[in-house]
């Protein structure tokens, strides 16, 4: 750990957990968290740029990662361990690893930041009564907590009666009369009651703006605990629901209201029934726009008969929207294809000839990311 050049460096094999309590030992904070957060590792978050919950705020792994050490898939290592916030020097060999799922070099060691410690962090849960209050919501968010707004995630009313339905004990708050709620995490250097202030200013301006129509800021770290962990049960409950068909997709936020109510309405019409879950990082640009099957069919033959038309319907819709197929989750095999329907052929020559360069037998991770 180096304090005054706020970094540490770890080998690639450190669980993110370990790393994040090391980092508050010391009394800074490294701020990648994500629910895997016990068991990935921190050459596994980089490998897939993970994001996790305070990417409006600090950004992806690749943005809290100054350096790296690699071996290469001609078996020789690149010490790029640098501390360094400022280097022209040439092409930014580090950003080509982060993100390549080890398809180009196995990474073995990083250099990261590390941040100051909040003096308090206070968690709000409220009601809008449709995406684009949402987005209004963050807005406001942006302007009121500035830099202290570090989570802002948006939840869809049938994806909360999810959790509602299939995990009983957990109360969920406001969701019955509002199409969607929002988790709002201010981070404050100041102090708990500053927070709480700024929280208190933010929600009555969103109150009379008509964006927000009920709201609740957390009492204590118990109460705050409890409404990130309905946020994070939504994928739990899905999979007790039955089978259902996912995506990661990311948009701009401005974009993201209008795509929401036409993807919805593609989907019902080409196949009507379907329930839609839809969850996510709205701070980002980033939902999780998943497909249940009909309540009352197969869910295994809906899959079996109408997944492919599914992707295709909501992709399709992300494209003609600017967006992309996976704005977290990574390609690996599972997105091959896609990837190759979605991004232009001037980026896929580009990553080919990058792959080409560096791993020209195919060692690295072969079948994943790429087609070679
Ligand atoms: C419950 C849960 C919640 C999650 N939430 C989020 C979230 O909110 N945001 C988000 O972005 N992601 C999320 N993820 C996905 C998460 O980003 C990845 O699971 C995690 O970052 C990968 O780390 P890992 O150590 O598990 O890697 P693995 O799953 O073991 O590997 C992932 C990929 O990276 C490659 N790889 C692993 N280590 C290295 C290395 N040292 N060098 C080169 N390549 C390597 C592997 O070959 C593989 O292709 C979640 C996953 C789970 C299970």
């Amino acid at each position: 750990m180096d304090t005054a050049n706020l970094t540490l460096t770890v080998e690639a094999g450190c669980i993110l957990q370990n790393l994040q309590d090391a980092a508050d030992k010391a009394g800074f904070l490294f701020p990648l968290s994500l629910a895997a957060e016990g068991s990935c590792t921190i050459g596994g978050n980089l490998a897939t740029n993970a994001g996790g919950t305070q990417v409006v705020r600090y950004g992806n792994a690749r943005d809290l990662c100054l350096g790296l050490e690699v071996v290469t898939a001609q078996g020789e290592v690149w010490n790029g361990l640098s501390g360094l916030r400022k280097d022209n020097t040439g092409y930014d060999l580090r950003d080509l690893f982060i993100g390549s799922e080890g398809t180009l070099g196995i990474i073995t060691a990083a250099t990261l930041k590390l941040y100051p410690q909040p003096a308090a962090q206070l968690t709000a849960w409220a009601a809008v009564p449709s995406m684009q209050h949402a987005v209004t919501l963050l807005g406001l968010a942006h302007q009121h907590l500035g830099a202290g707004l570090t989570g802002f995630e948006v939840m869809g009313q049938f994806a909360l009666s999810l959790v509602a339905k299939n995990f009983k004990q957990l109360r969920v708050p406001l969701y019955e009369d509002a199409a969607f709620c929002v988790l709002l995490e201010n981070s404050d250097t100041e102090s708990e009651s500053h927070a709480r202030e700024q929280f208190e200013r933010l929600l009555e301006t969103a109150l009379e703006q008509g964006c927000v129509t009920d709201a609740v800021v957390a009492e204590n770290i118990a109460q705050a605990h409890q409404l990130w962990h309905i946020r994070e049960s939504i994928p739990l409950a899905q999979a007790e629901e039955g089978l259902n068909i996912k995506h990661d997709i990311s948009i701009a936020v401005s974009r993201i209201p209008e795509f929401v109510e036409a993807t919805d309405a593609i989907l019902l019409q080409a196949l009507p029934g379907v329930r839609l879950v839809n969850f996510g990082h709205l701070g980002d640009g980033n939902l999780h726009y998943n497909v249940q099957a009909p309540a009352d069919g197969d869910a295994a033959a809906f899959l079996r008969d109408h997944e492919e038309e599914v992707n295709v319907l909501v992709y399709d819709s992300v494209a003609s929207f600017g967006g992309s197929i996976s704005a977290e989750h990574g390609v690996g095999s599972l997105k091959l294809d896609k990837l190759e329907q979605h991004k232009s052929p001037v980026a896929l020559g580009m990553m080919r000839a990058i792959k080409q360069a560096l791993d020209p037998q195919n060692l690295m991770n072969p079948g994943r990311v790429l087609r070679v």
